[in-house]
């Protein structure tokens, strides 16, 4: 049966591009009127017209000025409210532009609302294609499902297995019939960099590769000297690698280093998650992933298993005290990535070496 899906996955790839723009006004308004406190957002001024919105989900950035605001990040759905009031009482000029700093739900699951609202949202390439990608594994599991319980219904019947095949194929139901939960993607992508001149700013945007995600942005205002860094960097907590979208170590310690290129002692630093930060907190995280990922490495071509690494209490000893491993990330989830990102950049060395 897998044979269909192959063209099923082809079909529902190209018929699921038009359906993200439907209009889905009466859904929104459903969600939009449930106020919940759970999501009410607190604004923090960073400089003159620049505000951080923090509460659950990811930091968002908001800069205002005469041509309007410009915001990163949307944290969840049900946010938005909660967010647009907030906006509305450092300016009155609406969201024209809005940037996601990677895929995850917690950082862009307001776009379909903000987009409703008018807003132009940017993102890396890979953002797109993943949220397209999500999107088209759920529609195909679906899809397979529904063939197979058609297929299991037609020779229960008594048709012959290929005549129910053909025929289940022939009827299997239309995409708007699915009843995916569809999410607005980004409009306009890139894949390096991107420069807006927006409020008398000049505002750079770029990707740094492989860190969180595969598909992180940062954006620099270069007059404010404010730098929103998405979840490639996150203060006071361990950081999450997300192997499964393209994160890794390395990128991530990558992505630290042109931090710290761009930032000054006065930048201050919207990180994706936590307080502001400055080049300092900057830093100790890059001296912590260092000391950490050398650690790993050593101990597990020294051939300790993890278990046995996750009991060496010492290596994390500095920053658990600090609280660290309090947040999303525990201190054995960090090293447990560590070591899978260290088996995988040296798996030559143990491979080579078995007697
Ligand atoms: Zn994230």
């Amino acid at each position: 049966m897998k044979y269909y899906f192959y063209s099923f996955a082809v079909f529902l790839f190209i018929s699921i591009q038009p359906c993200l723009s439907q209009d889905k006004s009466k859904d929104r308004q459903k969600k939009d009127s449930t106020s919940n406190s759970e999501f009410n957002v607190r604004t923090q001024k960073v400089s003159d017209n620049l505000f951080m919105l923090t509460g659950k989900g990811g930091n968002i950035g908001v800069f205002t000025g005469e041509d309007g605001v410009f915001m990163i990040d949307d944290k969840f759905e049900e946010s938005t409210p909660s967010i647009l009031s907030a906006v509305k009482n450092i300016s009155d000029k609406p969201v024209k532009f809005l940037v996601n700093t990677h895929f995850h739900g917690d950082h862009l699951g307001g776009n379909d609302n903000m987009h409703e609202k008018g807003a132009i949202i940017f993102a890396h390439e890979n953002v797109r294609k993943t949220l397209l990608n999500d999107l088209m594994i759920k529609a195909s599991e679906l899809m397979e499902k529904k063939f197979e319980e058609k297929v299991v219904k037609l020779t229960s019947n008594g048709m012959e297995e290929t005549l129910a095949q053909e025929k289940a194929k022939r009827d299997l139901p239309s995409m708007e019939s699915l009843e995916l939960e569809k999410r607005i993607t980004p409009m306009i992508t890139f894949s390096d960099d991107l420069t807006f001149n927006f409020n008398d700013e000049k505002i750079m945007v770029f990707h740094v590769h492989n860190a969180h995600t595969d598909g992180d942005a940062m954006i620099f205002f270069t007059k404010s000297n404010v730098l929103h860094t998405g979840d490639a960097f996150v203060n006071g907590q361990y950081p999450f690698i997300d192997a499964d979208h393209g994160g890794t170590f390395s990128g991530y310690q990558s992505a630290l280093s042109k931090i710290q290129m761009i930032a000054n002692e006065d930048t201050k630093i919207i990180p994706g998650h936590g307080e502001i930060a400055s080049l300092a907190d900057v830093k100790y995280m890059a001296s912590m992933l260092e000391f950490i990922t050398k650690n790993v490495d050593y101990h597990r071509i020294a051939k300790k298993t993890v278990e046995q690494v996750l009991a060496m209490k010492d290596i994390t000893k500095e920053y658990d005290n600090k609280g660290f491993g309090n947040g999303f990330i525990s201190t054995e989830k960090l090293i447990r990535a560590a070591y899978q990102e260290s088996a995988q950049k040296y798996s030559w060395n143990t491979s080579s070496k078995k007697n």
